[in-house]
Protein backbone atom coordinates (compact mmCIF):
# COMPACT_ATOMS: atom_id res chain seq x y z
CA UNK A 1 0.00 0.00 0.00
CA UNK A 2 1.07 3.67 -0.46
CA UNK A 3 2.13 5.04 3.03
CA UNK A 4 0.41 8.44 2.05
CA UNK A 5 -2.93 7.33 1.57
CA UNK A 6 -3.11 5.89 5.57
CA UNK A 7 -4.21 9.30 6.20
CA UNK A 8 -7.21 9.32 4.16
CA UNK A 9 -8.15 5.48 5.94
CA UNK A 10 -7.82 7.42 9.22
CA UNK A 11 -9.89 10.53 8.47
CA UNK A 12 -12.39 8.81 5.48
CA UNK A 13 -14.69 6.26 7.11
CA UNK A 14 -16.04 5.44 3.18
CA UNK A 15 -12.01 5.21 2.88
CA UNK A 16 -11.58 3.03 5.68
CA UNK A 17 -14.76 1.07 4.48
CA UNK A 18 -12.61 0.60 1.00
CA UNK A 19 -9.67 -0.73 2.28
CA UNK A 20 -11.25 -3.10 4.80
CA UNK A 21 -13.24 -4.40 1.41
CA UNK A 22 -16.91 -3.52 3.22
CA UNK A 23 -19.77 -2.00 1.63
CA UNK A 24 -19.74 1.66 1.78
CA UNK A 25 -21.93 4.73 1.12
CA UNK A 26 -19.81 8.39 0.17
CA UNK A 27 -22.29 11.20 0.77
CA UNK A 28 -20.23 14.17 -1.46
CA UNK A 29 -19.72 17.02 1.11
CA UNK A 30 -18.11 19.15 -1.82
CA UNK A 31 -21.48 19.26 -4.06
CA UNK A 32 -22.81 22.75 -4.13
CA UNK A 33 -25.85 24.31 -5.23
CA UNK A 34 -26.85 24.35 -9.61
CA UNK A 35 -26.70 28.38 -9.30
CA UNK A 36 -23.18 28.17 -8.10
CA UNK A 37 -21.62 25.63 -10.42
CA UNK A 38 -18.49 26.61 -11.70
CA UNK A 39 -17.36 26.82 -15.04
CA UNK A 40 -15.96 22.80 -16.06
CA UNK A 41 -13.61 21.93 -18.73
CA UNK A 42 -16.58 20.97 -20.80
CA UNK A 43 -19.71 23.89 -21.91
CA UNK A 44 -23.40 22.79 -22.09
CA UNK A 45 -23.52 23.73 -25.50
CA UNK A 46 -21.45 20.99 -26.49
CA UNK A 47 -24.31 18.85 -25.59
CA UNK A 48 -26.39 20.42 -27.85
CA UNK A 49 -23.64 19.44 -30.67
CA UNK A 50 -23.54 15.95 -29.72
CA UNK A 51 -27.13 15.41 -29.92
CA UNK A 52 -27.49 17.47 -33.59
CA UNK A 53 -24.78 15.06 -34.72
CA UNK A 54 -26.36 12.15 -33.70
CA UNK A 55 -29.52 13.95 -35.54
CA UNK A 56 -27.46 14.14 -38.21
CA UNK A 57 -26.19 10.34 -38.51
CA UNK A 58 -29.81 8.95 -37.67
CA UNK A 59 -30.31 8.67 -41.49
CA UNK A 60 -27.82 6.61 -41.95
CA UNK A 61 -27.96 4.75 -38.71
CA UNK A 62 -31.84 3.27 -39.86
CA UNK A 63 -30.21 2.42 -43.28
CA UNK A 64 -27.78 0.30 -41.48
CA UNK A 65 -29.06 -1.11 -38.73
CA UNK A 66 -32.75 -2.55 -39.23
CA UNK A 67 -33.60 -2.40 -36.09
CA UNK A 68 -33.26 1.34 -35.81
CA UNK A 69 -36.40 1.40 -38.21
CA UNK A 70 -38.89 1.89 -35.11
CA UNK A 71 -36.79 4.72 -34.03
CA UNK A 72 -36.01 6.68 -36.94
CA UNK A 73 -32.23 6.33 -36.17
CA UNK A 74 -32.10 7.22 -32.83
CA UNK A 75 -30.75 5.12 -30.23
CA UNK A 76 -32.43 5.29 -27.38
CA UNK A 77 -34.76 2.75 -24.60
CA UNK A 78 -37.39 2.55 -22.89
CA UNK A 79 -38.01 4.00 -18.94
CA UNK A 80 -40.29 1.73 -17.46
CA UNK A 81 -41.81 1.62 -14.15
CA UNK A 82 -40.97 -1.61 -11.82
CA UNK A 83 -43.63 -1.69 -8.75
CA UNK A 84 -42.83 -5.71 -8.26
CA UNK A 85 -38.99 -4.65 -7.93
CA UNK A 86 -39.93 -1.85 -5.78
CA UNK A 87 -41.44 -4.35 -3.42
CA UNK A 88 -38.94 -6.93 -3.13
CA UNK A 89 -36.57 -4.55 -2.08
CA UNK A 90 -38.09 -2.91 0.64
CA UNK A 91 -39.35 -6.59 1.67
CA UNK A 92 -35.96 -8.30 0.73
CA UNK A 93 -33.87 -5.27 1.62
CA UNK A 94 -35.76 -2.87 4.12
CA UNK A 95 -35.45 -0.16 1.48
CA UNK A 96 -38.49 1.76 2.37
CA UNK A 97 -38.72 3.39 -1.10
CA UNK A 98 -41.89 5.72 -1.83
CA UNK A 99 -42.61 6.85 -4.76
CA UNK A 100 -41.98 5.07 -8.31
CA UNK A 101 -38.70 3.10 -8.82
CA UNK A 102 -38.22 2.89 -12.75
CA UNK A 103 -35.32 1.31 -14.88
CA UNK A 104 -33.89 3.31 -17.96
CA UNK A 105 -33.36 0.10 -19.67
CA UNK A 106 -29.90 1.05 -21.39
CA UNK A 107 -29.10 -2.87 -21.26
CA UNK A 108 -31.66 -3.18 -23.73
CA UNK A 109 -30.33 -0.70 -26.72
CA UNK A 110 -30.25 -1.46 -30.06
CA UNK A 111 -26.82 -2.15 -31.84
CA UNK A 112 -24.86 -3.14 -28.04
CA UNK A 113 -26.72 -3.85 -25.65
CA UNK A 114 -25.48 -1.31 -23.26
CA UNK A 115 -24.91 2.48 -22.20
CA UNK A 116 -21.75 1.92 -24.23
CA UNK A 117 -24.09 2.11 -27.33
CA UNK A 118 -24.11 6.24 -25.99
CA UNK A 119 -21.13 7.72 -25.85
CA UNK A 120 -19.30 4.60 -27.84
CA UNK A 121 -21.05 4.74 -31.00
CA UNK A 122 -20.98 8.50 -30.21
CA UNK A 123 -17.41 9.09 -30.34
CA UNK A 124 -16.89 6.89 -33.23
CA UNK A 125 -19.63 8.52 -35.61
CA UNK A 126 -18.09 12.08 -34.67
CA UNK A 127 -14.89 10.30 -36.29
CA UNK A 128 -15.90 9.12 -38.89
CA UNK A 129 -17.71 12.76 -39.52
CA UNK A 130 -14.51 14.33 -38.91
CA UNK A 131 -12.48 12.56 -41.52
CA UNK A 132 -15.30 12.27 -44.01
CA UNK A 133 -15.54 16.26 -43.76
CA UNK A 134 -12.02 16.70 -43.79
CA UNK A 135 -11.56 14.77 -47.05
CA UNK A 136 -14.21 17.02 -48.79
CA UNK A 137 -16.22 13.96 -49.21
CA UNK A 138 -19.44 15.21 -46.90
CA UNK A 139 -21.00 18.40 -45.47
CA UNK A 140 -22.73 18.84 -42.37
CA UNK A 141 -26.26 19.61 -44.71
CA UNK A 142 -26.25 16.33 -46.49
CA UNK A 143 -28.20 13.30 -45.81
CA UNK A 144 -25.59 10.94 -44.26
CA UNK A 145 -27.48 7.77 -45.48
CA UNK A 146 -24.29 8.08 -48.11
CA UNK A 147 -22.24 7.04 -45.50
CA UNK A 148 -23.47 3.72 -46.70
CA UNK A 149 -22.07 3.75 -49.97
CA UNK A 150 -18.91 1.84 -50.82
CA UNK A 151 -16.78 4.43 -51.60
CA UNK A 152 -17.09 5.48 -48.10
CA UNK A 153 -16.74 2.29 -46.71
CA UNK A 154 -13.09 2.03 -48.75
CA UNK A 155 -12.06 5.97 -47.52
CA UNK A 156 -12.87 4.21 -44.10
CA UNK A 157 -10.97 0.82 -44.63
CA UNK A 158 -7.87 3.21 -45.07
CA UNK A 159 -8.14 3.70 -41.55
CA UNK A 160 -8.14 2.23 -38.00
CA UNK A 161 -9.83 2.52 -34.48
CA UNK A 162 -8.26 1.34 -31.46
CA UNK A 163 -9.99 0.75 -27.88
CA UNK A 164 -8.91 -0.89 -24.92
CA UNK A 165 -12.06 -2.34 -23.16
CA UNK A 166 -13.50 -4.88 -20.19
CA UNK A 167 -15.98 -5.63 -22.78
CA UNK A 168 -19.21 -3.34 -23.52
CA UNK A 169 -17.00 -0.71 -24.91
CA UNK A 170 -15.20 -2.59 -26.94
CA UNK A 171 -18.45 -4.19 -28.58
CA UNK A 172 -19.75 -0.55 -28.97
CA UNK A 173 -16.41 0.82 -30.77
CA UNK A 174 -16.01 -2.66 -32.26
CA UNK A 175 -19.60 -3.13 -34.01
CA UNK A 176 -19.57 0.78 -35.36
CA UNK A 177 -16.40 1.17 -36.66
CA UNK A 178 -16.80 -2.57 -38.67
CA UNK A 179 -20.43 -1.17 -39.86
CA UNK A 180 -18.49 1.91 -41.15
CA UNK A 181 -15.44 -0.25 -42.83
CA UNK A 182 -12.93 0.72 -40.45
CA UNK A 183 -9.91 -1.46 -39.78
CA UNK A 184 -10.61 -1.98 -36.04
CA UNK A 185 -8.62 -3.11 -32.89
CA UNK A 186 -10.28 -3.93 -29.54
CA UNK A 187 -7.85 -4.85 -26.95
CA UNK A 188 -9.41 -6.73 -24.28
CA UNK A 189 -8.06 -6.81 -20.74
CA UNK A 190 -8.48 -10.70 -18.30
CA UNK A 191 -11.75 -9.35 -17.32
CA UNK A 192 -13.77 -9.21 -21.03
CA UNK A 193 -16.25 -12.50 -21.50
CA UNK A 194 -15.20 -14.69 -24.18
CA UNK A 195 -18.80 -14.17 -25.62
CA UNK A 196 -17.93 -10.47 -26.20
CA UNK A 197 -14.25 -11.81 -28.39
CA UNK A 198 -16.57 -14.57 -30.06
CA UNK A 199 -18.87 -11.74 -31.27
CA UNK A 200 -16.62 -9.52 -32.38
CA UNK A 201 -14.40 -11.49 -34.09
CA UNK A 202 -17.69 -12.75 -36.15
CA UNK A 203 -18.42 -9.29 -37.17
CA UNK A 204 -14.61 -8.88 -38.27
CA UNK A 205 -13.15 -7.09 -35.74
CA UNK A 206 -9.49 -7.97 -34.92
CA UNK A 207 -9.66 -8.60 -30.90
CA UNK A 208 -6.30 -8.49 -28.75
CA UNK A 209 -6.59 -9.96 -25.74
CA UNK A 210 -4.53 -8.98 -22.27
CA UNK A 211 -3.51 -11.74 -19.34
CA UNK A 212 -3.73 -8.32 -17.39
CA UNK A 213 -6.25 -5.62 -16.20
CA UNK A 214 -8.18 -2.81 -17.84
CA UNK A 215 -5.56 -0.18 -17.66
CA UNK A 216 -2.48 -2.78 -19.27
CA UNK A 217 -5.29 -3.26 -22.10
CA UNK A 218 -5.88 0.51 -22.51
CA UNK A 219 -2.02 1.38 -22.42
CA UNK A 220 -1.25 -1.22 -24.98
CA UNK A 221 -3.76 -0.18 -27.21
CA UNK A 222 -2.77 3.53 -27.01
CA UNK A 223 0.92 2.42 -27.52
CA UNK A 224 0.07 0.41 -30.79
CA UNK A 225 -2.61 3.75 -32.14
CA UNK A 226 0.09 6.43 -31.14
CA UNK A 227 2.25 4.46 -33.42
CA UNK A 228 0.18 4.64 -37.16
CA UNK A 229 -0.60 7.96 -38.27
CA UNK A 230 -3.70 6.54 -39.75
CA UNK A 231 -5.24 4.93 -36.59
CA UNK A 232 -7.24 6.55 -33.74
CA UNK A 233 -7.40 5.86 -30.23
CA UNK A 234 -10.89 6.28 -27.76
CA UNK A 235 -9.02 6.93 -24.88
CA UNK A 236 -12.00 5.78 -22.57
CA UNK A 237 -9.38 7.33 -19.56
CA UNK A 238 -9.46 11.02 -21.16
CA UNK A 239 -12.11 11.05 -23.78
CA UNK A 240 -14.56 14.18 -23.96
CA UNK A 241 -16.62 12.83 -27.04
CA UNK A 242 -17.70 9.76 -25.10
CA UNK A 243 -18.76 11.75 -21.97
CA UNK A 244 -20.82 14.22 -24.56
CA UNK A 245 -22.11 11.21 -25.90
CA UNK A 246 -23.27 10.27 -22.56
CA UNK A 247 -24.90 13.53 -22.00
CA UNK A 248 -27.56 13.68 -24.59
CA UNK A 249 -29.31 10.60 -22.38
CA UNK A 250 -30.33 13.86 -19.81
CA UNK A 251 -32.86 15.40 -22.66
CA UNK A 252 -34.21 12.31 -23.75
CA UNK A 253 -34.66 10.98 -20.45
CA UNK A 254 -36.72 14.25 -19.80
CA UNK A 255 -38.88 13.65 -23.04
CA UNK A 256 -39.85 10.89 -21.81
CA UNK A 257 -40.53 11.49 -18.25
CA UNK A 258 -42.61 14.14 -19.78
CA UNK A 259 -43.96 12.07 -21.71
CA UNK A 260 -45.39 9.90 -18.98
CA UNK A 261 -46.61 12.92 -16.85
CA UNK A 262 -43.98 12.37 -14.51
CA UNK A 263 -43.03 15.86 -12.94
CA UNK A 264 -39.86 16.49 -11.70
CA UNK A 265 -39.32 19.84 -9.74
CA UNK A 266 -38.65 20.86 -5.81
CA UNK A 267 -41.87 19.06 -4.73
CA UNK A 268 -41.09 16.43 -7.46
CA UNK A 269 -37.59 15.35 -6.93
CA UNK A 270 -35.69 12.37 -9.15
CA UNK A 271 -32.95 10.64 -7.80
CA UNK A 272 -30.79 8.57 -10.15
CA UNK A 273 -28.45 5.77 -9.58
CA UNK A 274 -25.52 5.14 -12.23
CA UNK A 275 -23.45 2.01 -12.05
CA UNK A 276 -20.03 3.57 -12.40
CA UNK A 277 -16.59 1.99 -13.66
CA UNK A 278 -13.63 4.68 -15.26
CA UNK A 279 -16.75 7.28 -14.57
CA UNK A 280 -17.34 8.49 -18.75
CA UNK A 281 -21.03 7.13 -18.65
CA UNK A 282 -22.67 7.72 -15.17
CA UNK A 283 -20.90 11.14 -15.36
CA UNK A 284 -22.16 12.55 -18.77
CA UNK A 285 -25.27 11.03 -17.95
CA UNK A 286 -25.22 12.98 -14.61
CA UNK A 287 -23.80 16.14 -16.49
CA UNK A 288 -26.51 15.95 -19.25
CA UNK A 289 -29.66 15.63 -16.48
CA UNK A 290 -27.81 18.42 -14.71
CA UNK A 291 -27.80 20.44 -17.16
CA UNK A 292 -32.10 19.84 -17.36
CA UNK A 293 -33.01 19.27 -13.73
CA UNK A 294 -30.55 21.36 -11.57
CA UNK A 295 -30.82 21.18 -7.95
CA UNK A 296 -34.15 18.56 -8.74
CA UNK A 297 -31.88 15.49 -9.28
CA UNK A 298 -29.72 13.75 -7.12
CA UNK A 299 -27.31 11.69 -8.74
CA UNK A 300 -25.50 9.04 -6.97
CA UNK A 301 -22.90 6.51 -9.02
CA UNK A 302 -22.35 2.90 -7.88
CA UNK A 303 -19.52 0.86 -7.36
CA UNK A 304 -18.49 -2.95 -6.70
CA UNK A 305 -16.87 -3.37 -3.50
CA UNK A 306 -13.24 -4.68 -5.16
CA UNK A 307 -13.43 -1.93 -7.81
CA UNK A 308 -14.40 1.35 -5.91
CA UNK A 309 -12.16 3.58 -7.91
CA UNK A 310 -14.28 6.72 -8.69
CA UNK A 311 -15.11 6.63 -4.99
CA UNK A 312 -11.72 6.95 -3.83
CA UNK A 313 -10.35 9.22 -6.39
CA UNK A 314 -13.58 11.52 -5.26
CA UNK A 315 -13.07 11.26 -1.45
CA UNK A 316 -9.74 11.31 -0.99
CA UNK A 317 -9.41 14.48 -3.79
CA UNK A 318 -6.75 12.26 -5.33
CA UNK A 319 -9.00 11.33 -8.66
CA UNK A 320 -6.78 9.23 -11.35
CA UNK A 321 -3.43 9.76 -9.35
CA UNK A 322 -5.05 6.75 -6.82
CA UNK A 323 -5.60 3.39 -7.95
CA UNK A 324 -8.04 0.67 -5.71
CA UNK A 325 -4.31 -1.28 -6.56
CA UNK A 326 -2.53 1.58 -3.99
CA UNK A 327 -5.02 0.41 -1.38
CA UNK A 328 -4.18 -3.07 -1.70
CA UNK A 329 -7.44 -3.86 -3.52
CA UNK A 330 -7.43 -6.33 -6.17
CA UNK A 331 -9.77 -4.83 -8.73
CA UNK A 332 -11.44 -8.31 -8.90
CA UNK A 333 -15.42 -8.30 -9.77
CA UNK A 334 -17.76 -10.17 -11.41
CA UNK A 335 -19.52 -6.82 -12.93
CA UNK A 336 -17.08 -6.85 -15.86
CA UNK A 337 -18.28 -3.71 -16.66
CA UNK A 338 -17.14 -1.66 -13.85
CA UNK A 339 -13.85 -3.44 -13.29
CA UNK A 340 -12.15 -0.57 -13.42
CA UNK A 341 -9.39 -0.02 -11.02
CA UNK A 342 -8.06 3.77 -11.53
CA UNK A 343 -10.73 6.52 -12.73
CA UNK A 344 -10.89 8.37 -15.46
CA UNK A 345 -8.37 11.77 -15.64
CA UNK A 346 -10.94 14.04 -15.97
CA UNK A 347 -14.94 12.91 -14.81
CA UNK A 348 -14.29 13.12 -10.90
CA UNK A 349 -13.51 17.19 -11.33
CA UNK A 350 -16.32 17.85 -13.66
CA UNK A 351 -18.79 15.69 -11.43
CA UNK A 352 -17.56 16.98 -8.01
CA UNK A 353 -19.47 19.76 -7.64
CA UNK A 354 -22.95 18.28 -9.05
CA UNK A 355 -22.54 14.47 -7.81
CA UNK A 356 -24.60 13.49 -4.23
CA UNK A 357 -22.49 10.11 -3.41
CA UNK A 358 -21.17 7.19 -4.57
CA UNK A 359 -22.14 3.57 -2.76
CA UNK A 360 -20.63 0.39 -3.11
CA UNK A 361 -21.84 -2.78 -3.31
CA UNK A 362 -20.60 -6.23 -3.34
CA UNK A 363 -20.65 -9.09 -6.18
CA UNK A 364 -22.96 -11.78 -4.49
CA UNK A 365 -25.80 -9.29 -4.05
CA UNK A 366 -25.58 -8.25 -7.47
CA UNK A 367 -26.47 -12.34 -8.48
CA UNK A 368 -29.56 -11.78 -5.70
CA UNK A 369 -31.21 -8.20 -7.38
CA UNK A 370 -30.72 -9.52 -10.90
CA UNK A 371 -32.50 -12.69 -9.88
CA UNK A 372 -35.20 -10.34 -8.11
CA UNK A 373 -35.60 -8.18 -11.34
CA UNK A 374 -36.14 -11.36 -13.33
CA UNK A 375 -38.20 -12.71 -11.34
CA UNK A 376 -40.45 -9.33 -10.43
CA UNK A 377 -40.06 -7.83 -13.43
CA UNK A 378 -39.06 -10.66 -16.34
CA UNK A 379 -36.32 -8.09 -16.92
CA UNK A 380 -32.61 -9.92 -17.46
CA UNK A 381 -29.67 -7.31 -16.45
CA UNK A 382 -25.61 -8.44 -16.60
CA UNK A 383 -24.33 -8.38 -12.88
CA UNK A 384 -22.42 -4.64 -13.40
CA UNK A 385 -25.96 -3.19 -14.31
CA UNK A 386 -27.64 -4.52 -11.36
CA UNK A 387 -25.03 -2.38 -9.09
CA UNK A 388 -27.72 0.27 -9.96
CA UNK A 389 -29.82 -0.74 -7.30
CA UNK A 390 -26.71 -0.60 -4.83
CA UNK A 391 -27.55 2.72 -3.22
CA UNK A 392 -31.24 2.25 -2.98
CA UNK A 393 -30.55 -1.25 -0.90
CA UNK A 394 -28.52 0.98 1.77
CA UNK A 395 -31.80 3.16 3.73
CA UNK A 396 -29.54 4.44 6.44
CA UNK A 397 -27.30 6.72 4.66
CA UNK A 398 -30.00 7.42 2.05
CA UNK A 399 -31.91 8.46 4.79
CA UNK A 400 -29.46 11.20 6.17
CA UNK A 401 -28.90 12.60 2.81
CA UNK A 402 -33.05 13.06 2.60
CA UNK A 403 -32.90 14.56 6.10
CA UNK A 404 -29.87 17.28 5.12
CA UNK A 405 -31.14 17.91 1.99
CA UNK A 406 -34.99 18.73 3.48
CA UNK A 407 -36.47 16.24 1.39
CA UNK A 408 -37.83 13.46 3.81
CA UNK A 409 -41.78 14.72 3.33
CA UNK A 410 -41.19 14.80 -0.21
CA UNK A 411 -39.71 11.17 -1.54
CA UNK A 412 -43.64 9.74 -1.68
CA UNK A 413 -43.81 12.11 -4.51
CA UNK A 414 -40.59 11.17 -6.30
CA UNK A 415 -38.91 8.99 -8.58
CA UNK A 416 -36.29 6.77 -8.17
CA UNK A 417 -34.08 5.82 -11.75
CA UNK A 418 -31.87 3.18 -11.34
CA UNK A 419 -29.77 3.05 -14.48
CA UNK A 420 -29.89 -0.68 -16.04
CA UNK A 421 -26.62 -0.26 -18.37
CA UNK A 422 -26.44 -3.59 -20.04
CA UNK A 423 -27.49 -7.27 -20.22
CA UNK A 424 -29.52 -8.13 -23.02
CA UNK A 425 -26.75 -9.43 -25.52
CA UNK A 426 -25.81 -11.33 -22.55
CA UNK A 427 -26.07 -15.32 -24.13
CA UNK A 428 -28.41 -17.94 -23.23
CA UNK A 429 -26.01 -20.14 -21.28
CA UNK A 430 -23.87 -17.28 -19.65
CA UNK A 431 -27.17 -15.80 -18.39
CA UNK A 432 -28.03 -19.68 -16.93
CA UNK A 433 -24.72 -19.44 -15.35
CA UNK A 434 -25.19 -16.44 -13.68
CA UNK A 435 -28.84 -17.01 -12.78
CA UNK A 436 -27.26 -20.05 -10.97
CA UNK A 437 -24.52 -18.15 -8.64
CA UNK A 438 -24.13 -17.29 -5.45
CA UNK A 439 -26.79 -19.39 -4.31
C1 LIG B 1 -19.04 0.68 -19.03
C2 LIG B 1 -20.15 0.25 -18.19
C3 LIG B 1 -20.54 1.00 -17.07
C4 LIG B 1 -19.82 2.22 -16.57
O1 LIG B 1 -19.31 3.10 -17.52
P1 LIG B 1 -17.93 3.86 -17.26
O2 LIG B 1 -17.86 4.87 -18.33
O3 LIG B 1 -16.84 2.85 -17.38
O4 LIG B 1 -18.00 4.43 -15.90
C5 LIG B 1 -21.60 0.53 -16.34
N1 LIG B 1 -22.26 -0.59 -16.68
C6 LIG B 1 -21.93 -1.32 -17.76
C7 LIG B 1 -22.71 -2.55 -18.08
C8 LIG B 1 -20.86 -0.92 -18.54
O5 LIG B 1 -20.53 -1.65 -19.59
Amino acid sequence: MREELQKFIDTIPAVKDAFRLKETFWINDKKVPQAQQPAAALHPDQIEDARNRLERFAPYLEEVFPELKATGGIIESELREIPGMKDFLNTAYGAGIEGRLMLKMDSHLPISGSVKARGGIYEVLKHAEDLALEAGMLKETDNYRVLAEPKFREFFGKHTVQVGSTGNLGMSIGIMSAKLGFHVIVHMSADAKQWKKDLLRGRGVEVIEYADDYCAAVEQGRKNSDGDEMSYFVDDENSKNLFLGYSVAGERLKNQLDRQNIPVDRDHPLFVYIPCGIGGAPGGVTYGLKQIYGDNVHCFFTEPVHACCMMLGMATGLQDQVSVKDLGIDGRTDADGLAVGRPSAFVGKVVEPMLSGIATIEDKKLYDLMRGLLDKEDIFIEPSACASFGALIRPTELKGYLEKAGLTDKMKNGTHIAWATGGSMVPEETRAAYLKMGL
